[in-house]
This record gives structure tokens, sequence and C-alpha cells, in this order.
């Protein structure tokens, strides 16, 4: 049964509705991917958005015009088997969500759903949503663990985070990436893609949560959400108004520890 996870507290004027499907929010969750989901209710309210989540699971019907964001989180490989089994009967209304550009944020296992299939370390292919074209083939005895920066050029921001994956993934000649990898390995070590960018679904492979990290992607994620359901020429707080910080200036130029190295 869906079920509302969180809603803003009535304690300020709110001017627009967001309401979020936290796709199989109570089994996909790894190294904290929730927190993406309190990252987009803070951004959303800061633009004047009450926002409700709502938690759509196993077994659970996605009306897709009940929603202005998705998110699909990270998962185990066990986890990710069970959730594959569910995805076919969501998969019609997702694909229409998608088309119709709406709003998704996924991570990692999320990630690797949407596309055609998965590989887990076991040698086991999964198959995924086909809604986008990408696929993810496995590694032996190796994970990819570590800091990581990219780089978007079409938006011209930087993503900092922290990977932690098996999967390799391969995108398809219709998706971008997210960003090309400054350092870290990416979506497969090879070919300096991190993540996806294909209508408005971004994808990722970052941990911890990429959000509350990246706060100009969260920012991105919901504007884009209040433009599709309010029109693109509502009037929203800009970036700097908002969500920049002034970073002291001993802290100087803040870098990762790879950075450093
Ligand atoms: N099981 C997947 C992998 O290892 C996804 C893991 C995750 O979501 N962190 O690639």
């Amino acid at each position: 049964m869906v079920y509302t996870s969180l809603t803003s507290l009535d304690n300020q004027d709110f001017r627009y509705d967001i309401k979020i499907a936290h796709l199989y929010g109570d089994l996909m969750n790894t190294y904290g991917d929730n927190g993406n989901v309190l990252m987009l209710k803070y951004v959303a309210e800061k633009l004047g958005a009450r926002v409700q989540v709502d938690i759509v699971s196993l077994e659970d019907g996605f009306d897709k015009d009940s929603y202005d964001i998705v998110f699909f989180g990270g998962g185990q490989d066990y986890e990710q088997t069970i959730v594959a089994r569910d995805l076919p009967a969501k998969k019609d209304a997702l694909e229409n969500f998608i088309n119709e550009n709406g709003v998704v944020l996924a991570i990692c296992g999320g990630f690797q759903l949407l596309g055609k299939y998965y590989i887990e370390a076991s040698g086991r292919r999964i198959e995924g949503l086909g809604i986008m074209g990408h696929y993810t083939l496995n590694q032996t005895n190796n994970r990819y663990i570590g800091d990581i920066k990219i780089h978007n050029d079409e938006f011209n921001e930087t993503y900092y985070g922290f990977e932690n994956h098996q999967g390799r993934t391969f995108l398809s000649d219709d998706e971008k990436p997210l960003g090309k990898v400054v350092y870290g390995n990416g979506n497969n070590q090879e070919d300096g893609c991190e993540g996806v960018h294909y209508k408005n679904v971004f994808g990722s492979y970052f941990h911890g949560p990429i959000l509350s990290r990246n706060a100009n992607l969260a920012y991105r994620l919901v504007t884009t959400a209040l433009k599709n359901k309010y029109g693109s020429d509502i009037k929203l707080a800009a970036y700097e108004d908002i969500l920049a910080q002034e970073i002291p200036e001993e802290y100087g130029d803040i870098k990762s520890k790879a950075e450093f190295e």
C-alpha cells in the first residue's frame, strides 16, 4: 500500500506543492540514499513548495499523474532481485512519466534498473525496466569505491561524491553522462562517463547522498519539477540567494582527499 513517509510542516506559507514518489524506499537505500529525499524537501521548501513524500513499493500501483519527482535509490544485489520482479507492473507508468519529462533521480541500483539489464556479482542476469538504453556488466572480485569528481559541460557544473559499486554501466547513444570523470572510476573506468542524463532523468553512482553534497543538482531537479508543473515563467528564488554558502577564507577551496594527493 502506498503510504506517506514525510510531509512539510504547516509553519510557512507555501505557494506550490511538490509530490515525490520514493520508489521502493523501504528496500532500496544503500549508504544513506534516502537523504536525497530530505535534500529535495529542504530545497523545495526554500523555493516555497509544500512537499509530500510517498513510498511506492512492491505491488503498489505507480500513479504517474500524482507525482512531480521520482526518487529511486540504490540497493544490494539481493534487494535488486526482489525489486526487478515487481518492476514490469510499473513499467508503462514510469515510461510515460519519463517521456512526459517527469523528473527522476536514480542512484546506483535504481540507475541500473532503469536500463536494459544488470549482471550481478554472481554473474546472474537481472532484467531492468528497459526504459533507457544503458546496460550493466559485472566485474570479478572488485568494486569501485572512493571519492569521485565529475563535470557536466552542458550545465557547467561540478559534482563531488563517493562511489561504491561493482556494476560497470555503459550508456547508449541517446544517453549523455551526468558528468565527465575528473577523478574516480565513473560508470565503468573506461569511457570517462559517470551517471546518466536523459530527458529529465538524472542517474548516478554517487552515494553519501549525492544531493546533500551537490546543492546545485538538487536545485536543478526541484526547479525543473516546479516549472513542469506551474509553467516555465514562474519566478523562483535564485540558487545564490537560498543555497550558496560563503566558504570562510581559512578553508580556501574545499577539496576532497583525492585532490590533495
Ligand atoms: N548492487 C549494485 C552494484 O554493486 C548496486 C549497489 C548500490 O546500489 N550501491 O553495482
